[in-house]
């Protein structure tokens, strides 16, 4: 796809930091669960947190392909370093979507820069993919609101200083739904211990608990009962971030597995030089090139304002977490017995590819949303 100078200028500053900075620590970072904080550093250093926020809340200003390049790029080199980063812009939409100007300027800019660290609290134990059936309630007392209940699977819990909380104002399964601003340290928020996991094991997941915590009024975010609505475009700018997170892990996977078929030999040849690997080979590059396009149109329909979207955001969240899932398969068979070995990276991008199928809407969910739109007979942009 055709780049402009300045996102060709941003992906190369990505791809440089994430190849000499990142990539070297990345197998320490699996194997210890240490969360990355000096990866992250270096990124916000360099700009790297708040490229698709406007300069005047702190960021870079640049458009949302940029912005995905930027995460193909980190999460090739290390997915649990990238998860920090797609967070970040989790945390951030739902204030460019729906905070007030004060709530940008104050929130925003510290996020942007990569100061501090955000997260968004949706999931509870009984409201995953029906995120309408959340408990954890929001009532208002004391020119402010008291928040009660349970938040489960929150990414930087614990190292985020920024909690966006999604509760409930009323009964009503989406007009009751509203979203609270809640900075770490505000009494009766306590996080759970990190969640011992499959993949991405240096991000930091952790249960986040709300005790009879009050906020003052400043801290609704987008009005009572907006926090529905805006929750579904928070979506429909990240999904395609989650996107370019999996296809970052199945790009670092497909070129080791390149590489070492070029060099490995057996029965007194290249392995390269099977047909039966050959095809393999091919179909994961035409998997990535299709999950790439995918990313970038969703991306450029964002950069477009383009109101329909949420069809080709899950389709390029789906289609490329289900493209990295398989490249990396492929790339652990390709490398043979060495393929299983912890010495080998295509083993962690392998663990690391599957979260991309299940959060931020897991990819039945995201099949639910194309079919709904093609149900609607709404036009899609296929070509
Ligand atoms: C590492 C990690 C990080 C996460 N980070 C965050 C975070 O930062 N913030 C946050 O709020 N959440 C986060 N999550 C939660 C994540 O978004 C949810 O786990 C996900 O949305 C699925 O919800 P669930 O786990 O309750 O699964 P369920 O909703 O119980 O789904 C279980 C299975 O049923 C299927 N299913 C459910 N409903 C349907 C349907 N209608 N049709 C077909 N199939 C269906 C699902 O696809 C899935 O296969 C994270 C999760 C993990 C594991």
């Amino acid at each position: 796809m055709y780049l402009t100078d300045e996102q060709d200028m941003i992906r190369k500053l990505a791809r440089d930091i994430a190849k000499e900075k990142i990539a070297p620590h990345a197998k320490h970072v699996d194997e210890t669960g240490e969360f990355p904080w000096e990866n992250i550093k270096v990124l916000a250093k360099n700009g790297l947190f708040g490229i698709h926020v406007p300069e005047e809340y702190g960021g870079t200003g640049a458009d949302m392909v940029s912005h995905v390049l930027v995460i193909e790029e980190v999460a090739a080199a290390c997915a649990s370093t990238s998860v920090a980063l797609s967070t970040q812009a989790l945390a951030i939409a739902p204030f460019l979507i729906g905070a007030n100007e004060e709530q940008k300027v104050r929130y925003v800019t510290p996020l942007a820069r990569g100061e501090v660290l955000g997260s968004f609290g949706i999931t509870e134990p009984g409201a995953g993919s029906d995120v309408s059936g959340l408990r954890t309630t929001a009532c208002r007392d004391r020119a402010g609101y008291v928040l009660n209940g349970r938040k489960i699977f929150i990414t930087n819990a614990g190292e985020s200083e920024i909690y966006v909380i999604v509760a409930r104002t009323s009964e009503h399964r989406t007009r009751g739904v509203s979203l609270f601003i809640v900075e770490k340290g505000t009494p009766g928020l306590f996080f759970g211990k990190k969640e011992d996991k499959m993949g991405i094991r240096g991000s930091a997941t952790r249960e986040v608990m709300l005790e009879d915590v009050w906020v003052p009024e400043e801290n609704l975010l987008g009005g009572e009962g907006n926090g529905f609505k805006i929750l579904m475009e928070v979506f429909n700018e990240t999904r395609p971030v989650v996107g370019a997170q999996a296809l970052g892990i199945a790009k670092g996977a497909f070129e080791y597995a390149l590489q070492y078929v070029k060099e490995r030999k057996q029965f007194g040849k290249r392995i390269f030089d099977f047909q039966m690997v050959q095809a393999m080979l091919s179909d994961m590059a035409m998997q990535i090139e299709a999950s790439r396009l995918l990313v970038y149109k969703a991306a450029q329909m964002i950069d477009r304002n383009d109101k329909e979207v949420a069809p080709y955001s899950s389709m390029a969240k789906c289609y490329a977490s289900d493209t990295a899932m398989k490249v990396t398969t492929d790339a652990v068979q390709l490398l043979g017995g060495y393929g299983y070995i912890k010495e080998y990276p295509v083993e962690r991008m392998m663990r690391d590819a599957k979260i991309t199928q299940i959060y931020e809407g897991t990819n039945q969910i995201q099949r639910l949303i194309i079919a709904k739109h093609l149900l609607e007979d709404k036009k899609l942009q296929l070509s």
